[in-house]
């Protein structure tokens, strides 16, 4: 087994469990891409098993704190087998989930997400590509479990110096499946879908919207970067008379409309707008257009703490314009899911908005990423998906 040597002073943040060693914390030491590797500080003292990434800034995840586990087999159907009992006491109303949310599971670069009997999986690092057959078979041996689609095709494999794959690992088929969240039914295109087809992050904010719109009787809805349409659907089980959903994907917005036929409302009651964001919110408010409610749900504007000041105009941008097209007392739904953005800082960003757009609001709740999206005290950066439920005074 090869030892990776710590730089001293740097052995500090793996002692208080956090999981990544830095390009710039290792004093000595190689391995292959995702090896497991001894990681010591400078005195030989053991600190952690980890997986190796010879072309990651990232260049250690830790397996394990444990010196007496052994990185084999057993321990990949162990750490899996952790992740299935947690969900399990969630009592989810959906069919779907996230199963293995990578470090917050213990299981660094991972990211699987369940749909009825089909899983959709993520290997984001060396460490877990290397372990990739060994982790199929144990996500695999649940009950009711057949098949698993790959979608390693996220940039962030370049940063590992790894290539995109997608397709079947185990079984095959269709490849699109069906899910149900709430009363509500969706399809998920594993293979042409953003990211493992589906946001499951929104999913108790989703169920929040509609029965904010409900109660608040909101009837003119914008739904801004709808993708396939989860708060439209929301919305009009809410009770919302007209909903438009924003993207720029033409598919997203045909599985939109697909998504509100299938679950049983009027197409006259929901329109399509293929387009940008801002663009469009700027078109309305010229045109004198109000909403009762707004989601505002972009993407990562943020990728990295570098972009981090341009996103937060960008946030800004579409937050005054969004307040702009509130009636008095609408609701607006505003999300960022940049890591690079915590979620004070993403409130200052929103209140500038209302600076600039004239108007004040109340929060009403503080919203984040579905409880099958855990956070954990030694991984902060796990917790990405901050937002606002705002009521217009
Ligand atoms: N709220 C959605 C998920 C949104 S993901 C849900 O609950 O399922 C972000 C979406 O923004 C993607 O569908 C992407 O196509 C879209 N998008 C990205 N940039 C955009 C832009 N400039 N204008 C409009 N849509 C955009």
């Amino acid at each position: 087994m090869k030892s990776i040597r710590i730089r001293a002073g740097r052995e500090r943040s793996l002692l208080r469990r956090h999981p990544w060693v830095f390009e710039g914390g290792i004093a000595g030491g190689r391995a292959d891409p995702g090896e497991t590797v001894r990681v010591v500080a400078e005195d030989g003292q053991f600190l952690a098993w980890a997986a190796y990434s010879p072309q990651s800034m990232i260049r250690l995840r830790v397996w394990s704190f444990d010196e007496a586990e052994r990185i084999d087999p057993a321990f990949f159907s162990r750490r899996i087998a952790r992740a299935i009992a947690l969900r399990a006491q969630l009592a989810l109303d959906s069919d779907a989930m996230r199963l293995v949310h990578g470090e917050a599971d213990g299981l660094p670069g991972l990211v699987v997400d369940r749909y009825g009997d089909t899983l959709c999986a993520q290997f984001l690092s060396s460490g877990s590509e290397r372990w990739k057959e060994v982790l199929a078979d144990a996500l695999c041996a649940q009950p009711g479990v057949t098949r698993l689609y790959e979608r390693s095709d996220a940039s962030v494999r370049g940063l590992e110096g790894l290539e995109p794959r997608t397709g079947w690992l185990r079984g095959d088929g269709d490849t699109r499946v069906g899910i149900r969240e709430h009363g509500w039914t969706f399809d998920v295109d594993l293979e042409g879908g953003h990211k493992t087809g589906f946001y499951l992050d929104q999913r108790d904010n989703r169920v929040l919207f509609a029965r904010l719109v409900g109660e608040r009787r909101c009837r003119r809805v914008l739904n801004c970067y709808s993708y396939t349409g989860g708060f439209s659907v929301a919305a009009l089980a809410g009770g919302a008379e007209q909903v438009t959903s924003v993207d720029s994907s033409a598919p997203a917005l045909e599985r939109a409309a697909a998504h509100v036929a299938r679950n049983g409302y009027d197409a006259a009651r929901h329109a399509t707008l293929d387009a940008d964001v801002n663009q469009t919110l700027r078109r309305l408010l010229a045109e004198g257009r109000r909403f009762d409610a707004i989601v505002l749900d972009p993407p990562k504007l943020a990728p990295t703490a570098a972009h981090a000041e341009r996103a937060a105009r960008a946030y800004k941008d579409i937050n005054r314009l969004a307040l702009q097209l509130l009636e008095t007392d609408g609701l607006l739904l505003t999300f960022s899911c940049s890591g690079a953005i915590g979620a004070e800082l993403f409130q200052k960003i929103v209140a500038g908005a209302a600076v600039d757009a004239g108007v004040d609001a109340g929060i009403h709740a503080r919203l984040q990423e579905a409880p099958d999206h855990p956070a954990t005290l030694f991984f902060p950066e796990g917790q990405y998906l901050k937002g606002l439920a705002l009521l217009r005074r």
